[in-house]
């Protein structure tokens, strides 16, 4: 039993409510449940109630057990002074007012019955990585679908408010934001984090300065990385990159922020995702485009977008996966499934900030066409939805199936959920 199934009991008045009455046997009748409080205070606030005939409008609060009132200091907190009624699973103690007034209290035990009680504990004890597997495919096509969409909302506004913490960080600089999103994007989760942390400490403006000598360009993503090695050898490439980026980095006092070539890691992954051969392509991209937020923001077809991302990495790299270490084949360029990697989670959350900066719908429509053009992420999470028969087409599908496994299902958020809500009232 948790208080979440009580807020969800007292929210939907899903208890007997014949002949409704208070444990001191005062007639009760519920005429506004109130609004969820998830801020300090008490569980619901602006609760109207009628009790033996009068109304009382104020606070509602719930526990399992009244005497947790006492449990949780209540008694010294004055905030709890105005609560009209004490909402509690089970009733052991009698709360007292500061006045010695009793606090009208409301036990729901009696009043639920086993069925939903036998719903919920399915649902919250359930062992299955989904808790609603075995009765999702009796759930309402609607309600899937209202739910994935809110799941998908709440995806993309967590996604557009990491934008805007980064947004701060960088004094509202909209291009060093997409850059920096760019590149952590380019770290593809496992280097996602050195990634960010190179960008940040090698500012945009300092690249753009070089953008008519790649090799340059080259040499301060790789020499800021730390990969670059240190030793003179006979690889020409790296004699002349290491030049570059000793000449540069004192010359925008770089050095203190490089990273070390221990902070990348290659381990278990495949070498057309290695951080070197990244850091290329990233060279390429930056090097072609006067404007990543413009690009970004401005394309008009998910095609233009998808052909300005398809860039493919300097000579040195084409032929290499790491330094000085010639590959058998042709090194790949960014791939398809990278390339919409990008649009999903760069483009989009880029997209959905701007339109809330700009309170323009526009912005936020053209995120939305873009994940409803490119096709779902293939990945356990979306699979395990397909056992389930909820088939996903779409980036626009496949995000808010991620989202809903990721934050309601696995932390068994079902009393938050509409799919679980629909189970437990069906
Ligand atoms: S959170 Fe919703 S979809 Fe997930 S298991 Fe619970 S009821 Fe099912």
């Amino acid at each position: 039993m948790s208080e979440d199934f009580l807020y969800f009991l007292w929210q939907f008045q899903y208890f007997d409510k014949t002949n409704l009455q208070t444990v001191a046997g005062e007639s009760l009748q519920t005429l506004a449940v109130g609004q969820r409080n998830t801020n300090a205070g008490p569980d619901f606030l602006n609760g109207r109630v009628l009790i033996d005939g009068l109304e009382w409008v104020g606070t509602i609060e719930m526990h399992l057990r009244s005497s947790d009132w006492h449990r949780h200091t209540h008694s010294h907190d004055r905030a709890y002074d105005s609560v009209i009624l004490h909402v509690v699973w089970e009733n052991d103690a009698i709360i007292q007012r500061p006045d010695g007034t009793s606090v009208p209290t409301l036990e729901l035990k009696p009043l639920t019955s086993r069925q939903l009680l036998y719903k919920y504990q399915a649902l919250t004890e359930s062992k299955e990585v989904i808790p609603c597997a075995s009765q999702f495919a009796t759930s309402a096509e609607i309600q899937k679908l209202s739910m994935l969409d809110r799941a998908l909302m709440q995806r993309l506004e967590r996604k557009a408010a990491a934008v805007h913490e980064m947004l701060e960080r960088n004094h509202q600089d909209w291009e060093e934001t997409a850059y920096q999103l760019l590149a952590q994007n380019f770290g593809f989760k496992i280097n996602a984090e050195p990634m960010l942390r190179l960008a940040q400490g090698l500012p945009l403006k300092v690249l753009q300065k070089h953008r008519d000598n790649l090799t340059q360009m080259e040499a301060l993503l790789l020499g800021q990385s730390g990969m670059l090695p240190a030793i003179e050898n006979t690889d020409n490439y790296v004699d002349i990159l290491r030049r570059e980026y000793d000449f540069l980095s004192a010359k925008y006092s770089l050095k203190p922020q490089q990273l070390r070539a221990h902070e990348w890691k290659f381990l278990r992954l495949r070498p057309a995702n290695f951080p070197t051969v990244r850091l290329a392509q990233l060279a390429t991209l930056v090097q072609r485009q006067p404007s990543l937020f413009s690009l970004f923001i401005h394309t008009e077809t998910l095609k233009m977008l998808q052909n300005a991302l398809r860039v493919e990495q300097s000579g040195y790299w084409q032929k290499h996966y790491q330094f000085q270490k010639e590959a058998t084949g042709k090194v790949p360029a960014l791939g398809k499934t990278s390339v919409e990697n990008i649009i999903v989670n760069t483009v989009v959350p880029l997209l959905v900030a701007y339109s809330e900066a700009k309170d323009s719908r526009l912005f936020l429509d053209k995120a939305l066409e873009l994940l409803e053009q490119l096709p779902a992420e293939q990945n356990h999470i979306t699979e395990m939805w397909e056992g389930l028969a909820l088939k996903t087409k779409t980036a626009f599908d496949s995000q808010g199936v991620i989202e809903l496994y990721n934050n309601f299902c696995s932390e068994k958020r079902c009393l938050n959920c509409g799919i679980g809500t629909a189970l437990l009232k069906s």
